[in-house]
């Protein structure tokens, strides 16, 4: 997938003869701005710009969903586009451009075939940009959003809301939309997702979050009852940090308008940071996004909150965590398992029980920031530290500030260290694959592993 930032306008090199075209929607758009205040504002930035010769402003007055046809002023500046009177015209947005953006491209295409390009202001979209085709296509997916609103807000009552002045929402949980805006933030949605994402990130399980929020008797985003499923797309959906990936979908064609999920990017994918208002900040989101990978691994094995962080100090192959069901630890069962060099290639010669790189990993913290945390969570992590090494019985954390600490591994018994462990574990395993030990446990750590000489580290 590309990756794309607002196209900023480039510099216009020869003098342009400009023609602006704006358009006043509804009522309510009629109050906030009025023609005459889009005009105003056209003058004002021809004359700023020594290359601009604004030679005309059309302006047209209406409610949404005029046909193009109906549209005099519009169609005049199309006349005179093809008569050769204009170089440029610069217009507020597509959605005043053209109500359908279908509409929008092909006027787009026409105009270009004679010579005329068009600058979006809100966009920042400009056709004589050298990057036209994939403005194009990003303005093409901008027409499948908006003739899916639109059909949906022709099927659920558009004409009400004309009537009423009623606010139509878009199904996004936390967003509602304007003709001119698909993003803004609805507050007291947009409180909950920050809620989400903010726990999430702190530790809490979706399920935890969710059984919360029914508690509280929070109205889900959907339907009747809160699901695991909508907690998971929530914490997913780039919306909320002020993205879109275009083309999640594209239109079959214009004449069946089915849509199809572009799941092998048949066409291409774009994601536009920044495009709208954001609900959770991006740090957040990013934290999210890895923390939800951590947590969703096929084998049943969560590898929060260390990720990839941990690497085998005897080969230096990333450590593998594994649930250890059936081990246990000074008498107590090892709840968050251990990690060890049982991955691909792996030494098998390091197995760290993982409570007790929590318990340093704390005590590192507490030593340094003089703040105590209950538990070893992915956000103090990825905020503080930059890498960690471990040793037989110590850890040296590199922290983001280019400090170092080194502390101790308190081991309840030698024969838990690391090297020492690994053996014991390695038998072990050997023992189940030899069929001398059942183990119910599938997912147990290296047990996919060919059994394997162990190599001399
Ligand atoms: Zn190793």
């Amino acid at each position: 997938m590309r990756t794309v930032t607002r196209i900023e306008q480039p510099q216009v090199a020869s003098r342009k003869r400009v023609a602006a075209y704006c358009r006043v929607s509804t009522d309510k758009d009629a109050q906030l701005e009025s023609l005459d205040n889009q005009m105003e504002a056209f003058r004002y930035r021809a004359a700023q710009r020594g290359d601009w010769d604004l030679v005309n402003i059309y302006a047209d007055e209406g409610l949404s969903g005029t046909s193009m046809t109906h549209r005099v002023q519009f169609q005049q500046m199309i006349e005179d586009c093809k008569a050769g009177k204009v170089d440029y015209v610069i217009t507020k947005s597509i959605s005043r451009f053209a109500r359908n953006t279908v509409d929008t491209l092909q006027t787009v295409r026409e105009l270009q075939s004679h010579g005329v390009e068009v600058l979006f202001e809100k966009e920042g979209i400009d056709t004589a940009d050298s990057l036209s085709e994939m403005v194009l296509s990003i303005m093409a997916s901008f027409a499948q959003e908006e003739s899916r609103s639109i059909s949906e807000n022709v099927k659920w009552g558009i004409r009400k809301r004309f009537e009423s002045g009623q606010e139509v929402k878009v199904p996004l949980y936390g967003f509602y939309h304007t003709d001119d805006e698909l993003y803004l933030i609805q507050e007291d949605e947009a409180a909950i997702v920050r809620e989400v994402f903010e726990r999430f990130v702190h530790g809490d399980l979706p399920m935890e979050i969710m059984n919360d929020m029914i508690a509280r008797g929070i109205k889900p985003p959907a339907g009747d009852t809160w699901k695991r499923l909508q907690l998971d797309r929530m914490i997913k959906n780039e919306k909320y940090a002020g993205d879109v990936i275009l083309q999640k979908t594209y239109i079959e064609n214009h004449l069946t308008h089915r849509q199809i999920r572009n799941r092998d990017s048949r066409v291409p994918q774009f994601h536009v940071e920044k495009a709208h208002a954001a609900i959770v900040d991006r740090r957040v989101f990013d934290q999210a996004q890895k923390i939800f990978a951590m947590r969703k691994v096929s084998d049943g094995n969560s590898t929060y909150p260390y990720g990839d962080m941990l690497r085998c100090p005897h080969c230096g192959k990333p450590l593998m965590h594994g649930g250890l069901n059936n081990f246990f630890y000074d008498g107590v069962k090892i709840q968050n398992g251990g990690w060890g060099c049982y991955g691909e290639g792996g030494c098998r010669s390091y197995l760290l029980i993982q409570n007790v790189l929590d318990e340093a990993m704390i005590r590192a913290y507490e030593k340094k920031f003089g703040e105590k945390k209950d538990r070893v969570d992915f956000y103090w992590l990825d905020d503080s530290v930059e890498e960690i090494k471990l040793g037989e019985d110590q850890v040296t954390i590199q922290w983001r500030d280019g400090e170092t600490s080194v502390v101790e591994m308190n081991f309840s018994e030698k024969r838990y260290c690391p090297t020492r462990y690994s053996d014991f574990y390695s038998d072990y395993l050997d023992r189940v694959r030899n069929g001398e030990v059942k183990n119910k446990y599938k997912h147990l750590m290296g047990l996919k592993m060919p059994i394997a000489q162990k190599e001399a580290c």
